[in-house]
């Protein structure tokens, strides 16, 4: 059955990608292109005006072009899915899927970029000089460690926002939940004891946004491939070596770590975590396994050995899905709107503020009946806001571009907000 099922699902998925005209985005003009005088705008000799204007005075470039509007989604195809490195060109579909998705979600116009290098200088150097055609930059399935360089290169090189959605995405969306978790057990962020297996893109990540939250380092245990990040480790890069320990044996184990834990979080592969180990873990246990496809334990196993377990997962078929689209289409679009020069820590945390509240709202009928649920309300299978959500755009955009403003990076300040949630609803 299952096989039958997913047999049907590749004729379908390459049916729909085929049909029509390849792929999934095109380009559309925004103008009147009805006749020669319009032409004459649009292009010589009219446009010659417009690139005087910019020449004069570089801002005018937002008033003129499409690049406060415009999103680049750039790869080089080596972290894709949960596919691996499977080069740039394959990694097209998905790239033209979160182009897709910036622009269903957020209006953002979004081109998809894939780039035929893995070396980090030629990427970054590459990028850089993309820089006048974009108003943001969305880094994309890019693998770690050269991820971490590339995102932090270009955050100090470019002045425009820039941000790895595969670490921050998921960090954002990730943190949310764990907030909600959180309230709904009446554990104390500061006092959890947090395990994590994985300690790739996401998972640090996720650990640097938890801990700006108030989750403290020392109550932190990280695994890897290798075992526990202890501090007498060599092999680990910079990033990772915050969440060594010194205080434990080197060769502490998971299942030795999850004994009396608060909450698990899983962004390495799946099936690796047993039911004995969520067992051991403390009352109301937080478990968040995200490897995808097959998360680190399947949800039924999870409830099965721990009903009052909170469990999310990467998947859609199981309650609470840490999906990154509650995220990256909102933080560019609060961004662009108040031409942001770069999306920084107040603006991710004021992500997760709002993404946060809004999981505790009453949820629209529209939502109901977009998942044939018959009533989401917050709880232990609903910690957050789901993907069709309308009020995610005019909810987190604007606190996303409020954070800008008070962090003072945002250089077209928003005045009217009344009109600015009218418009961000139209
Ligand atoms: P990544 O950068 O490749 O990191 C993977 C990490 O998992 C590495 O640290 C790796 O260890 C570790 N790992 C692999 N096998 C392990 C094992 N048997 N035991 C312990 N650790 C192991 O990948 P990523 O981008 O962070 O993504 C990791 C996983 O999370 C993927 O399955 C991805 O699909 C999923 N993910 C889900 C979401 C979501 O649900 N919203 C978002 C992002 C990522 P080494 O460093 O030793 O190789
Ligand atoms: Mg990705």
């Amino acid at each position: 059955m299952q096989e039958m099922n997913s047999q049907k699902l590749r004729e379908d998925a390459l049916y729909y990608h085929a049909k029509g005209r390849p792929g999934k985005i095109e380009v559309l003009p925004t103008k009147e292109t009805l006749n020669q005088r319009d032409l004459s705008l649009a292009y010589s000799p009219g446009v010659a005006e417009p690139c005087l204007e910019i020449a004069v005075s570089p801002e005018k470039i937002y008033d003129y072009t499409a690049k406060g509007n415009l999103v680049a989604v750039i790869t080089n195809g080596t972290a894709v899915l949960g596919l691996g490195d499977i080069g740039p060109g394959a990694s097209k579909p998905v790239m033209e899927g979160k182009s897709l998705l910036f622009k269903i979600y957020a209006d953002i116009d979004a081109f998809d970029i894939e780039l035929n290098t893995k070396d980090i200088d030629e990427f970054v150097r590459t990028v850089k000089i993309l820089e006048p055609t974009f108003g943001g930059i969305n880094l994309e399935d890019i693998a770690a460690p050269a991820c971490f360089q590339i995102e932090e290169r270009l955050r100090k090189e470019l002045s425009i926002p820039v941000m790895h959605d595969d670490q921050h995405g998921t960090a954002i969306t990730s943190a949310a939940a764990l907030l909600n978790a959180l309230a709904i057990t009446g554990k104390d962020i500061g006092q959890i004891r947090l395990v994590v297996s994985g300690a790739g893109a996401a998972a640090i990540a996720c650990l640097d946004l938890y801990v700006a939250l108030g989750v403290k380092k020392e109550h932190v245990t990280v695994f890897d491939k290798a075992g526990l990040l202890h501090s007498s480790r060599t092999d680990l890069i910079h990033n990772q070596y915050k969440y060594t320990t010194a205080s434990l044996p080197p060769d502490w184990s998971l299942t030795e770590a999850l004994q009396g834990a608060d909450v698990f979080l899983g962004l390495s592969v799946g099936n690796i975590v047993s039911p004995g180990m969520i067992r051991s873990m403390t009352d109301n246990p937080i478990v968040f396994a995200m490897a995808n496809p097959v998360p680190e334990i399947s949800y039924e196993e999870a409830m099965t050995v721990r009903p009052d377990v909170i469990m999310a997962t990467g998947r859609s078929d199981y309650p609470n899905q840490v999906n990154n689209v509650l995220g990256f289409p909102y933080i560019f679009r609060g961004a662009l709107d108040v031409r942001a020069t770069e999306i920084n820590e107040a603006m991710k945390l004021a992500a997760v503020q709002a993404l946060a509240c809004l999981a505790k709202k009453p949820v629209p009928d529209s939502v109901h009946m977009a998942y044939g649920e018959k009533k989401l309300t917050f709880g232990r299978q609903y910690i957050l806001p789901k993907p069709t959500d309308p009020r995610l755009l005019t909810t987190v955009a604007p606190a996303v571009a409020k954070a800008a403003m008070e962090t003072g990076v945002a250089r077209l300040p928003i005045t009217d907000w009344d009109a600015y949630q009218h418009q961000l609803s139209r």
